[in-house]
């Protein structure tokens, strides 16, 4: 009994967040600027910060994540940190050489109310900023939102402080990605290639958290979405956003900046996510599909066809990340399992809508909230309620699945007990298949391990 506080009656809460369901700001922002090539992140804030940020990423990636931090002391604490990172800026510009530092905000710098537009404004005018050189920032203050809404603010920054618009249009799609794993950004370009489309991807994790071990350090790994990509997504035919809660604002700050319009999609993580995504690319890449996506959607299908009898009925508990968790819910009922509970720490006001149309009625007796007060905690009190065959979430969840002896499959950030999410996707029809074998691989290792003997059966 890990969790022996958990209660399954549930008493109102008003400010109490207990376990929640979400980490901080920077800890996104810091992920999404690694998925830049050339790019340094840098934390304005104190050395525990970063820290934490840092650890956090290679916890789950187990990869080092280099970045910079402005080292607040009490001095600047108190009196402002504009200091710091002019200095800052000036060390790792001669130091580590970066083609752009990304500066991200923290609880701290942004409770003394420092100004990063104007700090970075004084650098370059100071000469802090060596010719052809980039520095971009974003407010990320940890104590609203979550590390999905300091992701989403970085990219914003990325796109609103980089792209360009010259003289000539390209033909090229921008695809924003939500927060998704190396492996599925590379999945993203490989569907796209798939279909003929020259696509930008921003941010592009792989080849940098999933880099191979030759040997040699190399500080900026080969991977990340170049500056040049960058600028040149101003020249975009379109941009196709995935992720209300990580992509929306980019898409619509590019938008802005550069007329280039955009379409939302979810994440393509199961079925109907995925065809809508793939509809998405046909239409705006002008091409038609071709027979490779087909046959990979038509081996998912038979996948869930060949598998439904285990699937059917069976009641799911998930928590996470909002872009995850609202095309996820979808695919759990259009193979017939049953999402009951669904918690996010992420706040949104577009969370229940989404997860209505998720769920299109299919599971009348679902639960699902965001914000504050949807932490693992209130997951676990509806759990205790009434039981769940499957828990699906990050590794915080192993506390509710030993206690209550519920199959668990690990998604999402962070998982820092298993691996296998940098390098096996979960989005397109291939992810598909793998989200599968993961949900059978847990419920028929619990069937293995609890049914009587006579039931215990060599072929399932
Ligand atoms: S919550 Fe705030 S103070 Fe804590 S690590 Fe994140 S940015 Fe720093």
């Amino acid at each position: 009994m890990l969790l022996r506080h958990t209660t399954a009656k549930e008493y109102k809460r008003e400010a109490l967040t207990i376990n929640p369901a979400k980490t901080c700001q920077p800890v996104g922002a810091m992920y999404a600027a690694l998925g830049v090539h050339g790019c340094l992140p840098h934390s304005h804030g104190s050395q525990g910060c970063c820290s934490y940020h840092r650890t956090a990423l290679t916890r789950h990636y187990k990869e080092p994540v280099m970045a910079a931090t402005s080292s607040f002391t009490e001095g600047s604490s108190v009196f402002g940190g504009q200091a710091n990172l002019l200095s800052g800026l000036d060390n790792i510009f001669t130091i580590y050489n970066p083609d752009i530092v990304a500066v991200h905000s923290t609880c701290l710098s942004e409770t003394i109310g420092d100004d990063l537009p104007q700090i970075v404004d004084k650098a370059f005018k100071d000469g802090k900023v060596p010719e052809g050189k980039h520095v971009i920032y974003a407010s990320t203050p940890s104590y609203v939102g979550s590390h999905v809404t300091g992701y989403a603010n970085m990219v914003s920054g990325f796109v609103s402080q980089l792209a360009e618009v010259s003289v000539s249009k390209k033909d090229q799609l921008n695809i924003i990605s939500g927060w998704v794993e190396p492996s599925d950004m590379r999945e993203l370009k490989r569907i796209s290639g798939l279909m003929g489309i020259d696509t930008v991807l921003l941010p592009d994790t792989s080849d940098v958290l999933d880099a191979p071990m030759t040997g040699k350090h190399e500080f900026y790994p080969e991977g990340g979405t170049t500056l040049e990509e960058i600028k040149s997504m101003g020249d975009s035919s379109h941009t196709i956003a995935l992720g209300e809660f990580c992509a929306r604002d980019a898409a619509t700050k590019l938008e802005i900046k550069t007329k280039v319009k955009f379409s939302m999609r979810e994440i393509p993580i199961g079925l109907s996510a995925t065809d809508r995504y793939i509809k998405a690319l046909r239409r705006y890449g002008k091409v038609s599909v071709p027979h490779q996506i087909d046959v990979e959607r038509g081996r998912l299908v038979d996948v869930i066809t060949d598998m439904h009898q285990y699937l059917y009925g069976k009641r799911v508990a998930l928590f996470g990340d909002p872009d995850h968790l609202i095309p996820m819910v979808q695919f759990l009922a259009d193979i017939g399992m049953k999402p009951v509970y669904t918690v996010s720490g992420t706040p949104g006001k577009i969370f229940g809508p989404s997860m209505e149309l998720s769920l299109k009625g299919r599971v009348p007796e679902a639960k699902y909230m965001n914000g504050e007060r949807a932490d693992m905690f209130q997951l676990h009190q509806w759990i205790k309620e009434e039981p769940v065959d499957l828990l699906i979430g990050n590794t915080y969840g192993k506390y509710i699945a030993r206690d209550e002896n519920i199959p668990f499959v690990r998604y999402g950030f962070p998982i820092m007990d298993r691996i296998g999410h940098s390098y096996f996707p979960t989005v397109g029809y291939l992810g598909g298949i793998r989200l599968i074998e993961k949900i059978l691989g847990a419920l028929m290792d619990k069937i293995d391990a609890t049914c009587p003997e006579p039931k215990f059966e060599l072929v399932m």
